[in-house]
């Protein structure tokens, strides 16, 4: 059987590494296609090489020889389409490769608003490899900078922008945030001002509740030197990040006929629409997992899912009849030096209704407990401490009490010796 994923990003990469370490050796071929980089690399890493924390050879997770050692192909070019009925993947290049079975692993795209002049020199999107050394480029000599967008991939660009550029007399930064605070989609009121807080507190100028209504080249030489904001406000900017989210990249799922809603849409086998041919087999010729695919639950557009996906899919595709369950979600991030993480459901609607907020005494760190009607634990959110991945899923899953929870505070928290010095302060 050969099997043939579409992306080495971590659900694709995973994929192809369990097959190969669970599968049949020599009866089983994998090829593994990416149009980015020739061996897989962590993508949420991708900041260290922009801040010059972190080489290249870092970002790799498995090292270059392990690749061939398993047997698994590698095939560096961009497909342009998918012959289903053929089973074949045409490249660019004009290489035509057939596979029993094919697995879209195509991961996001920038979602990049519509109107804005984002081909002006100096503007840039950061969600690929190649993006990396073509923002490092403009940041050289750059003064200001503009980040639109106040999501994840928006923080870290401010935070590579203030590594080159703080240094320089006169610079500024400036992050343009549509919502009232940075990650005011995703997190609660109080989380989201004290990340917005602590932002302001590492030098970025943060513009709330506005956009930017153009991004524009003043002189005529074809580079960005402002941006305008809705209200009218102009801002100088010689490098902009414009991070204003991702959206599954879909479109060879499209041309190949298979359903596209969102993202893939997929069942918890991850079949795509192309199983219909033979649905009482549980088996498809087009599966899709990770970044790109829409399970009947929704897109999961998170590093962990991603990996999940593929080592599920690898037991299917080596005979499992397992459905893929929800997971508990699970995300962590660092946004300069405060740390986050959260499990399970955490609705940026959370009040003091639906969970407990615990603050430290210069509300600079908190951790919240989200619970249901029946107050169990649903979710756990915390900024600025550590938490044992563990404990809190097991909360989670068990439906603990949140009388339970506060209790055994000790047990969930990583750094212990920090406990005492937390002061339970309910909002
Ligand atoms: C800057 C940044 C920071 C992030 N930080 C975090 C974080 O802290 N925590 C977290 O959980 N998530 C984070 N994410 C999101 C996380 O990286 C993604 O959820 C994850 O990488 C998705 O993995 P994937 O395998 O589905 O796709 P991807 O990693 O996107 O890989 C898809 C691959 O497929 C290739 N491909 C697509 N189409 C074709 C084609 N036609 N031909 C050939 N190759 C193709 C792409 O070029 C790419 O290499 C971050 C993302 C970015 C960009």
């Amino acid at each position: 059987m050969h099997i043939l994923i579409i992306g080495n990003g971590i659900a694709g990469a995973t994929l192809a590494r369990r097959l190969k370490e669970r599968g049949r050796g020599e009866e089983l071929m994998v090829t593994l296609i990416s149009d980015e980089a020739p061996y897989h690399f962590s993508r949420p890493a991708m900041m260290y090489l922009s801040t010059g924390q972190l080489r290249m050879e870092h970002l790799k997770s498995f090292p270059d020889e392990s690749w061939d050692a398993l047997g698994i192909s590698r095939v560096t070019g961009h497909v342009e389409r998918i012959d289903a009925e053929a089973k074949q993947v045409h490249l660019s290049n004009g290489t035509v490769l057939g596979a029993d079975v094919i697995v879209l692993a195509t991961g996001s795209r920038p979602n990049v608003p519509t109107g804005l002049n984002t081909s002006l020199h100096g503007v840039h999107t950061y969600t690929q490899m190649q993006d990396v050394a073509a923002l490092d480029d403009s940041l050289k000599g750059a003064h200001h900078g503009v980040v639109i967008g106040g999501g994840l991939i928006g923080v870290e660009a401010a935070e590579i922008m203030a590594t080159h550029m703080h240094a320089r007399q006169g610079s500024s930064i400036t992050s343009v945030v549509r919502e009232h605070g940075f990650y005011g989609n995703m997190l609660p009121r109080f989380e989201s001002q004290l990340v917005t807080r602590h932002l302001q507190q590492h030098g970025i100028g943060v513009r709330v509740t506005t956009t930017v209504s153009s991004i524009e080249d003043h002189d005529g030489d074809g580079r960005v030197d402002h941006v305008t904001l809705s209200d009218g406000t102009v801002i100088p900017a010689d490098v902009v990040v414009v991070a204003t989210g991702v959206v599954p990249r879909t479109q060879l799922a499209k041309d190949a006929g298979v359903t596209v809603d969102d993202g893939i849409v997929v069942d918890e086998w991850f079949r795509t629409s192309n199983a219909t041919s033979f649905p009482r087999m549980r088996k498809s010729i087009i599966y899709a997992i990770g970044d790109c695919a829409q399970l009947p639950w929704g897109v999961q557009q998170t590093w962990y899912a991603g990996r999940m996906h593929g080592e599920h899919l690898a037991e299917i595709l080596l005979g499992s009849d397992e459905p893929f369950c929800e997971p508990i979600e699970y995300n962590s991030a660092k946004f300069f030096d405060l740390e986050w993480s959260t499990y399970g459901r955490v609705p940026a609607e959370s009040d003091s209704a639906s969970s407990v907020l615990l603050t430290d005494t210069n509300d600079s760190r908190c951790l919240r407990i989200v619970h249901d009607a029946k107050r169990c634990v649903v979710g756990i959110h915390a900024l600025g401490l550590r938490l044992r991945q563990s404990t809190c899923e097991q909360w989670i899953a068990q439906c603990k009490p949140l009388d339970h929870a506060l209790e055994e505070l000790r047990d969930v928290m990583f750094n212990a010796e920090f406990v005492p010095a937390f002061v339970g302060v309910a909002k």
